[in-house]
Formats: structure tokens, C-alpha cells, sequence
């Protein structure tokens, strides 16, 4: 006799969903969550608290807003473990946020160097500029407030209100998608799935400990529900996940395959004066690296350079002698490919200055010119 079909039970060849509620209640799921994140959350530096007994843990206190905006901001695109020793030194240098205001750009910029994204960090100095000056040193509570600062997008302004405020946001980063899309077994690509995690992550978040909880799913995400082999038999909502019911979590979330990062070309000019000082250049404020300083170069395009026309390009006259290999680096819409080419033009090009090679370490520059100049001095 034909087994008689369970309520809810799909055909062969039917589409996973509409997504049921897990056999879970959603009520019991934060309680269930927090309980694992008091005895496991980790523990970082930004949360630790005067005080606290639990690494930072603590219902009853709060971090402070400076602290949890300084590592969400620098968290954006870079990994805790990354991270840790940039905050550690910006805090020991700025440690407030009048601190930070009060800082020059340019030794903000150079504190900077080596997290990328340089963006974030003139972000964060006119931020700061603002909370001192607009709001007496101390950051807006709400959401829309904070959303309305330089360099806070939604998931940071959720993750301050939630964190430093214990407001009731919803944050959903990488590693949220992950879990929510998991949990409620989401087969719907992404970002077109954004809006429903986003609706299921809110639907999550609780009324109690709302800050806590927004590190206890992250900290999930990070630890437990991973990219790779989640640890699922550890996880505190494995009763209420479909995914691992399914034996699918690995598999999701589903994504788009990505466009292939197209390829840009350039030369850099390594120019040096008789004292072997290098010149350097500014970068625009606004764009790619803006207000870093510079190895100067061509402009950075498909096509690639033949070294006659890079030669007639160059920002000065010197006899130019090209260096074998070329720098690769990956930014997020494009890599990077450059050519050197060495002269010791007669005088130093207008907007350009020279620094000694002992002193470049003191200047603001960003990753790729660091490969630029290591390949410039290895020639
Ligand atoms: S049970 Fe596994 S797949 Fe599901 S949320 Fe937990 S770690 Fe992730």
C-alpha cells in the first residue's frame, strides 16, 4: 500500500519552499543562542569591558560606541585576525574619538596602511570630525541617525545600535546569510535572496539582549556555521535547522557565479634624485586609494602599455630603463598589473616630493605601492 503522503511533504522534482517554520519554536531560538554564546563567544579585544567577568560577555554594561564603530568600520571587507593589531594601535594612539578628530589625516591614512579600502579610513576621520563637532563627542543612538555618518551603511549603523546601544537591530552580514540561509534552508541565489534573509533574520532577533545577540549570530558564523564543514553537531539551533536535516548546509548559501575580474594594465615610474630619495605624488581625494601617496604612473587600462608609449607618457624626462617582472595586485572590481620603469629625472616634477628610502615608511602609502617599490629596489 502506498505510504499516505505527510502534510507539507514535497513531489520528486518540486522546488525546495515555501520555508516552513523549524520544528524549533522561533521564540526558543535566541534563549538557545545566547546560552551558547555566554559560554563560548570569543572573546576580542573591542568587547572586552572594565570590569567584566565574561570576556566581555556582560548583560549589564555596554561597550563603548568609539570601540565597537573603530572595529566594525575596519571589519568591513578584513578579517578579525587582521583586524586585531590595527585596532589595538589606533585605540593606544586615538583613544577617543576627540582623539581621532583631532588627528591629521595624513597620520590616520598611514595608520591605515596595509588594512586597503583607504576609502574607510578618510571615512572614519570625517566621521569622527563629526561626532565631535555635531554631536559633543558622543555617538547617535538610532539607526537612521548613525546611517546618516560617513562610512556607517546599514550593516554597521545595525551593528552599532545593536552592540554599543542594545537596540533592537537586525544586522546580516556574510557570515549571517550564511546561518539564516541555512537554518530556514534559503535555495534562492544570492543577493537576490538578501531581502528574505533579511526578513527571516529580522523575525529572529530578539526583544531581550538584542546586542548580545548580534555578536552570538556572527560569532556562529564565524565559528561554527562555516563557509566549510560546519561544525554542525556543536550548533545550538541544529533541531531547528533545515539544512543540516537535509544534509545540504555546505551547498548554501547559493550564489551567482561571478564575472570574471577583468585585467588593467600600467607602467609606474620608480624616480629617484642623485641621493637615491624616490618621489612620490598624492593621489585624488576622491576615487581608488584617494589621498594616498603614490608611486606616480600611467593611467591604469585594458589595453595594455608598450613601453615606447609609456616612456613619451611620463610626468618627467630621464632616460627610463624598464624592470623585468611586474606587480599584480587585486582590488575588488579589477587586478592590477604594472610594469616599472627606473630614471633619474633632472629636477623633481611640480606636486611631487622626494623622501629618503628610510623615511617612506612614514608615508601613507597603500599596498600596491609597497609591491612597486620592493620590485623597484629588488631591480
Ligand atoms: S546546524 Fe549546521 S548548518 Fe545549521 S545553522 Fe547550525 S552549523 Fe549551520
Amino acid at each position: 500500500m502506498a505510504a499516505k503522503k505527510r502534510k507539507g511533504m514535497r513531489k520528486a522534482g518540486e522546488a525546495p519552499g515555501p520555508i516552513a517554520p523549524p520544528a524549533m519554536q522561533t521564540a526558543e531560538m535566541p534563549a538557545l543562542l545566547l546560552a551558547w554564546y555566554d559560554r563560548h563567544g570569543r572573546v576580542l579585544p573591542w568587547r572586552i569591558l572594565p570590569g567584566a567577568t565574561r570576556g566581555g560577555h556582560s548583560t549589564q554594561e555596554r561597550p563603548d560606541p568609539y570601540r565597537v564603530w573603530l572595529s566594525e568600520v575596519m571589519l568591513q571587507q578584513t578579517t578579525v585576525a587582521t583586524v586585531k593589531g590595527y585596532f589595538e594601535r589606533f585605540l593606544a594612539r586615538w583613544p577617543g574619538i576627540q582623539d581621532l578628530a583631532a588627528a591629521a589625516l595624513d597620520d590616520v591614512l598611514h595608520a591605515w596602511a596595509g588594512l586597503g579600502y583607504y576609502a574607510r579610513a578618510r571615512n572614519l576621520h570625517r566621521c569622527a570630525q563629526i561626532v565631535a563637532r555635531d554631536f559633543g563627542g558622543v555617538f547617535p543612538e538610532s539607526e537612521a541617525a548613525l546611517l546618516r555618518l560617513p562610512g556607517i551603511g546599514a550593516y554597521t549603523a545595525a551593528a552599532i545600535a545593536a552592540i554599543a546601544f542594545d537596540a533592537r537591530a537586525t544586522i546580516l552580514d556574510g557570515n549571517v546569510e550564511r546561518v539564516i540561509a541555512r537554518l530556514y534552508r534559503v535555495e534562492t541565489p544570492l543577493p537576490k535572496a538578501k531581502p528574505r534573509l533579511r526578513a527571516l533574520a529580522e523575525k529572529l532577533t530578539p526583544a531581550a539582549r538584542p546586542g548580545d545577540y548580534a555578536q552570538a549570530i556572527m560569532d556562529l558564523g564565524a565559528t561554527i556555521c562555516t563557509p566549510r564543514k560546519p561544525a554542525c553537531p556543536l550548533c545550538p539551533w541544529r533541531a531547528a535547522c533545515q539544512a543540516a536535516q537535509a544534509g545540504v548546509s555546505e551547498s548554501l548559501p547559493r550564489r551567482l557565479p561571478k564575472a570574471a575580474r577583468p585585467i588593467r594594465h600600467g607602467y609606474a615610474y620608480l624616480m629617484t634624485d642623485k641621493a637615491g630619495a624616490v618621489f612620490l605624488q598624492r593621489r585624488p581625494e576622491r576615487g581608488l586609494l584617494g589621498g594616498m601617496m603614490e608611486v606616480p604612473s600611467t593611467e591604469w587600462r585594458i589595453k595594455p602599455w608598450s613601453m615606447k608609449e609609456a616612456a613619451a607618457a611620463a610626468p618627467a624626462r630621464a632616460e627610463w630603463r624598464a624592470l623585468a617582472g611586474e606587480v599584480r595586485h587585486v582590488f575588488t572590481h579589477f587586478e592590477l598589473r604594472l610594469k616599472l620603469l627606473v630614471g633619474q629625472p633632472a629636477r623633481l616634477p611640480r606636486a611631487m616630493i622626494a623622501v629618503a628610502p628610510d623615511r617612506l615608511s612614514e608615508q601613507a602609502l597603500p599596498s600596491v605601492m609597497h609591491k612597486v617599490l620592493r620590485l623597484g629596489f629588488a631591480g
